[in-house]
């Protein structure tokens, strides 16, 4: 079993958990949303599963992933953009830093932010329990910057 499959198998049986059906269509969406390593929306996953699948409706992939995402199986991001982005919840933690012009997502993490922000924590008398950090940078010019010429 790939780690894809592992994933696909995990994402069915929280939908059998919840009681709905298993069906062709769910299950491509289920495969679809294990295969992306991005942070695609609804209308990428949607997208991507409908190039198999032309009889394939939105509602269908928002539905699924609405349940997914209750089932605590896909994480569900609120960038500054404001659509709502996805991934799986079965990855070790990570922070996100979004380039500004191209909405580009860039996953990084940080012993150093993850230990100051337990410090924050426990001096304001708290147990931290999860954060969400979000990072927005636009990407600095490559090469050597020539200083104008006087
Ligand atoms: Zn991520």
């Amino acid at each position: 079993m790939t780690g894809i499959d592992q994933r696909v198998a995990v994402f069915e049986g929280q939908l059998k958990g919840a009681g709905l059906r298993m069906t062709q269509q769910r299950r491509l969406i289920l495969r679809v949303l294990a295969e992306a390593d991005d942070h695609p929306d609804a209308k990428g996953i949607f997208t991507r599963a409908f190039a198999h699948d032309p009889t394939l409706s939105l509602s269908t992939v928002y539905r699924t992933m609405k349940l997914l995402e209750t089932r605590g199986a896909i994480e569900r991001h609120a960038f500054e953009d404001g659509v709502s982005r996805y991934e799986h919840a079965d990855q070790q933690h990570h922070d996100h830093l979004i380039d500004v012009e191209t909405g580009q997502v860039i996953e990084f993490s940080s012993d150093a932010i993850e230990e100051l922000q337990r410090r924050i924590a426990a001096e304001l008398g708290y147990e931290l329990v999860r954060h969400r950090l979000e990072l927005y940078g636009r990407k600095k010019p490559t090469g050597a910057r020539k200083s104008p010429k006087t």
